[in-house]
């Protein structure tokens, strides 16, 4: 079965945290896997990365790795000292998650995060371009240090690059890697996409990690995201990565702030209790689908 992870900010309300005590954590809720922000992680001292990645081993979790590019970093910008940053930035993230143990690096890896094409501007061939350009310089030190980069397929109102998985397809496939793959997020999929069966097929074996919520970014088991569709889908298509889920329920802080999370989504439910149950809520429904007994 598919490894099982969530994203740390959940339980946070600024994105610098200290990653450490939601190992353990994450664990007893029955998680596979924690996802914690790149940037941290590269910010962090040796020191502190060798106690996360030896956390990490001690609970037998894995951890994944996520982050969408300030604007100073866009790897596609017209500007190239911009792009130039963002390459190095990149690169640096890629030594840094190689040193804790991490291998995969989702997100707006591809421009920057919230982006916009600039007033005026229709075409975003030269972005793409120029994107694609920075993408294959950053993969030679992706590839030496064995970090996957999984290009991230986000709604309309948070990037103009890569919209959809026929998008993302096509970018990787230009860029020509194997260590450059897509990202599915059922969030930004129920938005932009016709079918979310259609998307996966599409992304096929170039998916390489799926984040999921439902479409209000609850937990997944709350909603009305078409599960059964979605789960379906990924048997058929083999998906072998991990599904990390990625719910923001607390408004406040730089997290509230960014995710736009304008009222309490809590309903008095504790995060961890909410946590646990939307574990078991998937771990059921994909053994449901893969023909596998589960408790
Ligand atoms: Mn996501």
């Amino acid at each position: 079965m598919n490894r099982i992870g969530i994203y740390y900010a959940f339980w946070t309300h600024n994105w610098a945290a200290n990653f450490v005590p939601y190992v353990a954590k994450v664990k007893k809720l029955g998680f596979d896997v924690l996802e914690v922000n790149s940037g941290t992680v590269a910010d962090m001292t040796t020191a502190e990365r060798r106690r996360l990645k030896d956390t990490a081993a001690k609970h037998g979790i894995e951890l994944t790795a996520c982050i969408g590019l300030p604007r100073e970093y866009d790897p596609a910008s017209p500007d190239r000292a911009t792009r130039e940053r963002g390459i190095a930035f990149l690169k640096k993230q890629a030594r840094a998650l190689a040193e804790t143990n991490i291998h995969e690096l989702g997100g707006i890896v591809y421009s920057y995060w919230p982006g916009c094409l600039p007033a005026g501007e229709t075409d975003k061939r030269p972005y793409w371009d120029r994107s694609i350009k920075s993408m294959r310089e950053v993969m030679k030190t992706a590839e030496d240090c064995g970090v996957t980069f999984h290009m991230e397929v986000v709604n309309r109102f948070e990037q103009y690059m890569l919209n959809t998985a026929a998008e993302a397809v096509r970018y990787i496939r230009e860029v020509g890697s194997p260590n450059c793959d897509v990202l599915l997020d059922t969030f930004h999929m129920n938005i932009e996409e016709d079918s979310f069966a259609g998307a996966i097929r599409t992304a096929g074996k170039h998916l390489g990690h799926l984040h999921i919520g439902e479409t209000n970014r609850r937990a997944p088991g709350r909603g009305k995201m078409p599960w059964d569709e979605i789960f379906g889908a990924l048997k058929a298509s083999r998906f072998k990565g991990s599904i990390v889920m990625e719910p923001f329920l607390m408004p406040g802080g730089e997290v509230g702030r960014d995710i736009k999370v304008f009222r309490d989504l809590r309903d008095g439910v504790s995060l961890d209790r909410e946590a646990a149950r939307a574990c078991r809520f998937v771990k059921r429904a994909l053994a449901r689908k893969q023909g596998v007994a589960h408790a």
